[in-house]
Protein backbone atom coordinates (compact mmCIF):
# COMPACT_ATOMS: atom_id res chain seq x y z
CA UNK A 1 0.00 0.00 0.00
CA UNK A 2 2.86 2.22 0.93
CA UNK A 3 4.69 1.62 -2.08
CA UNK A 4 2.06 2.30 -4.79
CA UNK A 5 1.06 5.28 -2.82
CA UNK A 6 4.64 6.55 -3.11
CA UNK A 7 4.63 5.29 -7.41
CA UNK A 8 1.45 7.51 -7.49
CA UNK A 9 3.24 10.20 -5.94
CA UNK A 10 6.55 10.03 -8.02
CA UNK A 11 4.11 9.89 -11.23
CA UNK A 12 2.00 12.99 -10.34
CA UNK A 13 5.79 14.39 -9.78
CA UNK A 14 6.74 13.43 -13.41
CA UNK A 15 3.83 14.88 -15.14
CA UNK A 16 3.76 18.25 -13.67
CA UNK A 17 7.48 18.63 -14.16
CA UNK A 18 6.80 17.41 -18.04
CA UNK A 19 3.65 19.77 -18.05
CA UNK A 20 5.59 22.45 -16.41
CA UNK A 21 8.44 22.38 -19.38
CA UNK A 22 5.99 21.80 -22.35
CA UNK A 23 4.84 25.07 -20.95
CA UNK A 24 7.81 26.90 -20.75
CA UNK A 25 8.96 25.92 -24.75
CA UNK A 26 5.22 27.23 -25.56
CA UNK A 27 4.03 30.69 -27.20
CA UNK A 28 3.62 33.38 -24.99
CA UNK A 29 2.48 35.56 -26.99
CA UNK A 30 -0.04 36.18 -29.08
CA UNK A 31 0.76 38.62 -32.07
CA UNK A 32 3.91 40.66 -33.42
CA UNK A 33 4.67 44.37 -33.48
CA UNK A 34 6.39 44.74 -37.16
CA UNK A 35 8.25 48.47 -36.23
CA UNK A 36 9.89 50.42 -38.89
CA UNK A 37 11.40 53.88 -38.27
CA UNK A 38 11.81 56.94 -39.94
CA UNK A 39 15.72 57.73 -39.58
CA UNK A 40 15.09 61.21 -40.19
CA UNK A 41 13.37 61.30 -36.78
CA UNK A 42 15.76 59.21 -34.99
CA UNK A 43 18.92 61.78 -36.46
CA UNK A 44 17.67 64.68 -35.49
CA UNK A 45 16.45 64.21 -32.05
CA UNK A 46 19.51 64.13 -29.10
CA UNK A 47 20.63 60.82 -30.26
CA UNK A 48 22.64 62.20 -32.91
CA UNK A 49 24.02 60.02 -35.80
CA UNK A 50 26.67 58.86 -37.76
CA UNK A 51 27.42 56.34 -40.06
CA UNK A 52 29.64 53.22 -40.61
CA UNK A 53 32.07 53.03 -43.42
CA UNK A 54 29.13 51.61 -45.80
CA UNK A 55 27.94 55.28 -45.51
CA UNK A 56 24.53 56.88 -44.56
CA UNK A 57 21.57 54.90 -45.06
CA UNK A 58 18.98 55.03 -47.68
CA UNK A 59 16.39 57.78 -47.11
CA UNK A 60 13.61 54.96 -46.48
CA UNK A 61 11.94 53.41 -43.82
CA UNK A 62 14.04 50.82 -41.58
CA UNK A 63 13.36 47.96 -39.83
CA UNK A 64 13.41 48.40 -36.29
CA UNK A 65 12.16 44.73 -35.08
CA UNK A 66 9.84 42.17 -34.69
CA UNK A 67 8.09 42.24 -31.45
CA UNK A 68 6.30 39.71 -30.17
CA UNK A 69 3.04 41.14 -27.69
CA UNK A 70 0.23 39.58 -25.74
CA UNK A 71 -3.31 40.86 -26.17
CA UNK A 72 -3.27 42.27 -22.74
CA UNK A 73 -0.85 45.34 -24.09
CA UNK A 74 1.99 43.16 -22.06
CA UNK A 75 5.03 41.34 -24.00
CA UNK A 76 7.67 38.82 -22.90
CA UNK A 77 11.46 40.04 -23.47
CA UNK A 78 14.65 38.06 -23.07
CA UNK A 79 13.42 34.71 -22.86
CA UNK A 80 16.17 32.37 -23.88
CA UNK A 81 19.92 33.40 -23.07
CA UNK A 82 20.95 29.70 -24.06
CA UNK A 83 20.20 30.68 -27.43
CA UNK A 84 22.13 33.94 -28.10
CA UNK A 85 21.91 36.07 -31.30
CA UNK A 86 24.53 34.60 -33.48
CA UNK A 87 25.52 36.66 -37.16
CA UNK A 88 26.72 33.05 -39.02
CA UNK A 89 23.39 31.63 -39.09
CA UNK A 90 22.29 34.76 -40.82
CA UNK A 91 24.71 35.17 -43.30
CA UNK A 92 23.01 34.52 -46.39
CA UNK A 93 21.03 37.69 -45.46
CA UNK A 94 23.77 40.29 -44.65
CA UNK A 95 23.55 42.45 -47.63
CA UNK A 96 19.51 42.39 -47.25
CA UNK A 97 19.87 43.02 -43.51
CA UNK A 98 22.09 46.20 -44.18
CA UNK A 99 20.36 47.79 -46.32
CA UNK A 100 16.38 47.18 -44.79
CA UNK A 101 17.68 47.12 -41.23
CA UNK A 102 20.28 49.85 -41.00
CA UNK A 103 21.57 50.48 -37.47
CA UNK A 104 21.52 54.11 -37.02
CA UNK A 105 23.21 54.57 -33.81
CA UNK A 106 26.42 56.43 -32.74
CA UNK A 107 29.29 54.88 -32.90
CA UNK A 108 28.74 53.70 -35.71
CA UNK A 109 29.14 49.96 -36.20
CA UNK A 110 27.51 47.14 -38.81
CA UNK A 111 24.16 46.33 -37.14
CA UNK A 112 25.27 43.04 -35.41
CA UNK A 113 24.82 44.74 -31.69
CA UNK A 114 21.66 46.04 -33.06
CA UNK A 115 20.39 42.58 -34.65
CA UNK A 116 21.95 40.93 -31.65
CA UNK A 117 19.85 43.30 -29.61
CA UNK A 118 16.85 42.64 -31.08
CA UNK A 119 17.37 38.78 -31.10
CA UNK A 120 17.80 38.29 -27.57
CA UNK A 121 15.63 41.05 -26.20
CA UNK A 122 12.05 40.15 -28.50
CA UNK A 123 13.37 37.06 -31.20
CA UNK A 124 14.00 34.85 -28.23
CA UNK A 125 10.17 35.25 -27.18
CA UNK A 126 9.01 33.51 -30.42
CA UNK A 127 11.13 31.32 -31.07
CA UNK A 128 9.01 28.26 -30.51
CA UNK A 129 7.79 29.54 -34.06
CA UNK A 130 11.03 31.11 -35.73
CA UNK A 131 14.30 30.37 -35.18
CA UNK A 132 16.80 33.30 -35.73
CA UNK A 133 17.18 32.62 -39.62
CA UNK A 134 13.57 32.20 -39.60
CA UNK A 135 12.78 35.57 -37.72
CA UNK A 136 15.26 37.44 -39.51
CA UNK A 137 13.54 36.55 -43.09
CA UNK A 138 10.50 37.13 -41.73
CA UNK A 139 10.89 40.88 -41.11
CA UNK A 140 12.71 40.91 -43.75
CA UNK A 141 9.77 39.84 -45.74
CA UNK A 142 7.32 41.90 -44.59
CA UNK A 143 9.12 44.87 -45.30
CA UNK A 144 8.71 43.99 -48.97
CA UNK A 145 5.06 43.36 -48.79
CA UNK A 146 4.20 46.95 -47.13
CA UNK A 147 6.36 49.89 -48.86
CA UNK A 148 5.81 52.43 -46.23
CA UNK A 149 7.75 55.47 -47.95
CA UNK A 150 5.64 54.58 -51.18
CA UNK A 151 2.25 54.57 -49.58
CA UNK A 152 3.09 58.21 -48.15
CA UNK A 153 4.36 59.55 -51.43
CA UNK A 154 1.31 58.00 -53.24
CA UNK A 155 -0.56 60.41 -50.80
CA UNK A 156 1.24 63.01 -51.54
CA UNK A 157 2.89 63.12 -48.16
CA UNK A 158 6.75 63.80 -48.37
CA UNK A 159 10.17 64.04 -46.24
CA UNK A 160 10.31 67.57 -46.37
CA UNK A 161 10.26 68.66 -43.04
CA UNK A 162 6.55 69.75 -43.82
CA UNK A 163 3.48 69.26 -41.41
CA UNK A 164 1.02 66.41 -42.21
CA UNK A 165 -2.03 65.00 -40.69
CA UNK A 166 -1.72 62.51 -38.93
CA UNK A 167 -5.57 61.39 -39.94
CA UNK A 168 -3.64 61.43 -43.49
CA UNK A 169 -0.53 59.57 -42.43
CA UNK A 170 -2.67 56.45 -41.07
CA UNK A 171 -4.87 56.27 -43.92
CA UNK A 172 -2.27 56.43 -46.41
CA UNK A 173 -0.88 53.45 -44.54
CA UNK A 174 -3.98 51.55 -44.73
CA UNK A 175 -4.67 52.17 -47.81
CA UNK A 176 -2.00 50.46 -49.16
CA UNK A 177 -1.41 48.10 -46.54
CA UNK A 178 -5.31 47.24 -45.64
CA UNK A 179 -4.56 47.72 -42.49
CA UNK A 180 -4.37 50.28 -39.79
CA UNK A 181 -0.97 51.37 -38.24
CA UNK A 182 -0.05 52.97 -35.20
CA UNK A 183 2.28 55.54 -35.23
CA UNK A 184 4.80 56.69 -32.81
CA UNK A 185 6.28 60.57 -32.04
CA UNK A 186 8.97 61.95 -30.96
CA UNK A 187 10.38 65.75 -30.60
CA UNK A 188 13.07 67.13 -32.47
CA UNK A 189 15.38 69.13 -31.14
CA UNK A 190 12.96 72.02 -31.45
CA UNK A 191 10.22 70.32 -29.90
CA UNK A 192 7.89 69.46 -32.94
CA UNK A 193 6.49 66.13 -32.79
CA UNK A 194 7.74 64.01 -35.97
CA UNK A 195 6.79 60.53 -37.57
CA UNK A 196 9.02 58.68 -35.73
CA UNK A 197 7.87 54.86 -35.93
CA UNK A 198 5.29 52.80 -38.03
CA UNK A 199 3.79 49.80 -35.96
CA UNK A 200 1.54 47.01 -38.12
CA UNK A 201 0.44 44.03 -36.32
CA UNK A 202 1.55 40.55 -38.15
CA UNK A 203 -0.21 37.22 -36.60
CA UNK A 204 1.65 34.83 -34.10
CA UNK A 205 3.02 32.91 -37.28
CA UNK A 206 4.36 35.74 -38.46
CA UNK A 207 2.52 35.27 -42.04
CA UNK A 208 0.03 38.11 -42.53
CA UNK A 209 -0.81 41.42 -41.22
CA UNK A 210 -3.36 41.70 -39.21
CA UNK A 211 -5.39 44.41 -37.09
CA UNK A 212 -3.83 45.56 -34.00
CA UNK A 213 -5.40 43.82 -30.98
CA UNK A 214 -4.37 46.19 -29.44
CA UNK A 215 -2.15 49.36 -29.91
CA UNK A 216 0.14 50.59 -27.39
CA UNK A 217 0.33 54.14 -25.45
CA UNK A 218 1.38 56.91 -26.08
CA UNK A 219 0.10 60.04 -28.92
CA UNK A 220 1.37 62.23 -31.59
CA UNK A 221 -0.22 65.42 -32.52
CA UNK A 222 -2.96 65.83 -34.68
CA UNK A 223 -0.75 66.82 -37.01
CA UNK A 224 3.14 65.87 -37.28
CA UNK A 225 6.22 66.91 -39.27
CA UNK A 226 7.97 64.33 -41.77
CA UNK A 227 11.20 65.36 -41.55
CA UNK A 228 13.87 64.89 -44.20
CA UNK A 229 16.54 62.77 -44.11
P1 LIG B 1 10.15 52.95 -25.96
O1 LIG B 1 10.04 53.11 -24.50
O2 LIG B 1 11.29 53.67 -26.61
O3 LIG B 1 8.84 53.08 -26.70
O4 LIG B 1 10.50 51.42 -26.16
C1 LIG B 1 11.71 50.88 -25.75
C2 LIG B 1 11.78 49.44 -26.16
O5 LIG B 1 10.85 48.65 -25.41
C3 LIG B 1 11.37 49.17 -27.62
O6 LIG B 1 12.39 49.39 -28.53
C4 LIG B 1 10.99 47.72 -27.53
O7 LIG B 1 12.13 46.91 -27.47
C5 LIG B 1 10.28 47.67 -26.22
N1 LIG B 1 8.83 47.97 -26.36
C6 LIG B 1 8.23 49.17 -26.13
N2 LIG B 1 6.90 49.07 -26.29
C7 LIG B 1 6.65 47.80 -26.64
C8 LIG B 1 5.46 47.09 -26.92
O8 LIG B 1 4.34 47.61 -26.89
N3 LIG B 1 5.59 45.78 -27.24
C9 LIG B 1 6.81 45.16 -27.29
N4 LIG B 1 6.82 43.86 -27.61
N5 LIG B 1 7.93 45.80 -27.00
C10 LIG B 1 7.88 47.10 -26.69
P1 LIG C 1 14.82 48.62 -28.07
O1 LIG C 1 14.41 50.03 -28.01
O2 LIG C 1 14.47 47.85 -29.31
O3 LIG C 1 14.77 47.84 -26.82
O4 LIG C 1 16.38 48.81 -28.16
C1 LIG C 1 17.02 49.49 -29.14
C2 LIG C 1 18.47 49.39 -28.75
O5 LIG C 1 19.24 49.27 -29.91
C3 LIG C 1 18.93 50.59 -27.99
O6 LIG C 1 19.91 50.17 -27.07
C4 LIG C 1 19.59 51.45 -29.06
O7 LIG C 1 20.64 52.22 -28.60
C5 LIG C 1 20.11 50.38 -30.01
N1 LIG C 1 20.04 50.77 -31.42
C6 LIG C 1 21.05 50.58 -32.29
N2 LIG C 1 20.71 51.04 -33.50
C7 LIG C 1 19.45 51.52 -33.40
C8 LIG C 1 18.57 52.14 -34.33
O8 LIG C 1 18.86 52.33 -35.50
N3 LIG C 1 17.34 52.51 -33.85
C9 LIG C 1 16.96 52.30 -32.57
N4 LIG C 1 15.75 52.70 -32.19
N5 LIG C 1 17.79 51.73 -31.66
C10 LIG C 1 19.02 51.35 -32.07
Amino acid sequence: MRKQSNNILLLIKFLSLHYLLVLSAAQDFDFFYFVQQWPGSYCDTNQGCCYPGTGKPASDFGIHGLWPNRNDGSYPSNCDSSNPFDASKISDLMSQMKSEWPTLSCPSNDGLKFWGHEWDKHGTCSESVLDQHSYFSTALGLKTNINLLQALENAGIHPDGSEYSLTSIKDAIKEASGYTPWIQCNTDSSGNSQLYQVYLCVDSSGSSFVECPVFPHGSCGASIEFPSF
